[in-house]
C-alpha cells in the first residue's frame, strides 16, 4: 500500500496544527509549528500571502486531510473507511474515527509501544506483533473486542523493542478501551473505542459533509 514519504513537518504546517508525526522530536525545540512557521509555499521574508476567507468546502477538505494525515492513510483507503462507516448503523463521523482508531498500527501507538504512528506502522510491517497468537504484519488490520495483542517473543530480544518498552510508561496512559501488561508484553482490546476515547484534533462532522456533497 502506498504511503506518503515526503517531509512530514510540511503536513503539520499545511494544517496549521501539530499532528505529531515525528514522535519524540515533536516535543523538541525544532518543531516548525511551535516556531510559528506558516503553510508551505509562503513567500519567504515577504510576510503572509493575502488569503481570502476559506470556503465551506475548503474547511471540510482541510478536516479530511488532517484526519488522513494523522492516521497516515492514503486517499483511496480513507474513502473506503468512510464508505464502510456510512453503510453502518450509527453516527458516520464517529464510526469513521472508530475504524481508523482500530487499525493495528494505531493500537501499537496508543499502547505507547512506538513514538509515532509512523514508527508503529514500521514495527507492525516488520512482524513484531501477534494478534490472537498469529503474526500480523498488516498495519491496517482492524482489531476487535477481545483480541489479544502481544510482542512476538523473538522480537523482545531486539534492542529497539527493548528501548521502546522501557520508554512506554513515559508516553502517556493507555486508553480505557485497551489493556497492556508491560512485564508480560501482552495486552487486550477491551471494547471498541468510543468517540470520547479518541483524542484527535478533527471535526469528523466536516469530513462527513465533505464526502456527502
Ligand atoms: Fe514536525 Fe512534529 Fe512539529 Fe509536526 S509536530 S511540525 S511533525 S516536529
Amino acid at each position: 500500500m502506498a504511503r506518503y514519504t515526503g517531509p512530514v513537518c510540511r503536513l503539520c504546517r499545511r494544517e496549521a496544527v501539530k499532528l505529531h508525526l515525528k514522535g519524540e522530536r515533536c516535543f523538541g525545540p525544532k518543531c516548525p509549528v511551535d516556531k510559528g512557521a506558516g503553510p508551505p509555499g509562503m513567500r519567504a521574508g515577504k510576510g503572509p500571502m493575502r488569503r481570502s476567507k476559506p470556503t465551506e468546502y475548503a474547511l471540510q477538505l482541510r478536516e479530511k486531510q488532517k484526519a488522513r494525515r494523522i492516521y497516515g492513510v492514503m486517499e483511496r483507503q480513507f474513502r473506503r473507511y468512510y464508505q464502510r462507516a456510512a453503510r453502518a448503523k450509527g453516527v458516520t463521523g464517529s464510526l469513521l474515527l472508530q475504524l481508523l482508531e482500530r487499525r493495528l498500527d494505531n493500537v501499537v501507538y496508543r499502547l505507547g509501544l512506538a513514538t509515532s504512528r509512523r514508527e508503529a506502522r514500521q514495527l507492525v510491517r516488520h512482524g513484531h506483533f501477534l494478534v490472537n497468537e498469529v503474526n500480523v504484519n498488516i498495519p491496517s488490520y482492524l482489531v476487535r473486542e477481545g483480541d489479544a495483542i502481544a510482542i512476538r517473543p523473538k522480537s523482545r530480544e531486539s534492542r529497539r523493542i527493548k528501548e521502546l518498552l522501557e520508554g512506554a510508561a513515559n508516553r502517556g496512559t493507555v486508553p480505557p478501551w485497551l489493556e497492556w501488561d508491560a512485564p508480560q508484553g501482552r495486552g487486550r482490546v477491551l471494547r471498541s473505542p468510543e468517540r470520547e476515547d479518541i483524542v484527535v484534533p478533527v471535526e469528523e462532522r466536516m469530513v462527513v459533509e465533505k464526502y456527502s456533497r
